[in-house]
């Protein structure tokens, strides 16, 4: 990776381009550039095709306690907290926590949908809060239930 900024530095630029967006409710062309400077191409590319599928849902209870909830394109749902850059998605684990992008395409899609206005907004109880994150960290962590993802098993010998 040829970063000549830190990741601190990179996630500063993007919060200002960002809230650029998000002023105009538009993503100018002068606004995709710069973005595009910032993030790998084909990150910025996967992130705007989800946001044009309109697959972020915006979940709030109550408690004004709030995350976002993606709908991968395998038909797998992941967990969002933009505030913090988290994701549910293995992506974030062997690339975000391990400093070689600041975000995932999903958090990096939901910033996006934030700022263009296009996340679905649904409104749920503290139940099914907890219920939704206790859910998606299972998912991740233990073994997959229906879906196995289709990547070299790791055998040992
Ligand atoms: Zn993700």
């Amino acid at each position: 990776m040829e970063d000549s900024l830190t990741p601190v530095s990179l996630e500063a630029v993007a919060h200002q381009l960002l809230s650029a967006v998000a002023a105009t409710r538009t993503l100018s062309d002068d606004l995709l550039v710069s973005l595009s400077l910032i993030f790998k191409h084909g990150l910025l590319q996967q992130a705007l095709d989800i946001v044009d599928r309109k697959c972020i849902t915006r979940m709030k209870c109550p408690a004004n306690r709030v995350f976002y909830q993606v709908a991968g394109s395998a038909g797998r749902f992941y967990i969002c907290l933009p505030d913090s850059n988290y994701c549910s998605c293995m992506s974030y684990v062997f690339s975000v926590l391990k400093s070689e992008s600041s975000y995932c395409k999903h958090v990096l899609a939901v910033k996006l949908a934030d700022a263009l206005a296009q996340c679905l907004e649904q409104d749920i109880d503290d139940t099914q809060y907890l219920t939704m994150l206790c859910a998606s960290e299972l998912n991740e962590t233990g073994q997959p239930l229906g879906q196995q993802a289709a990547g070299p098993s790791s055998v040992r010998a």
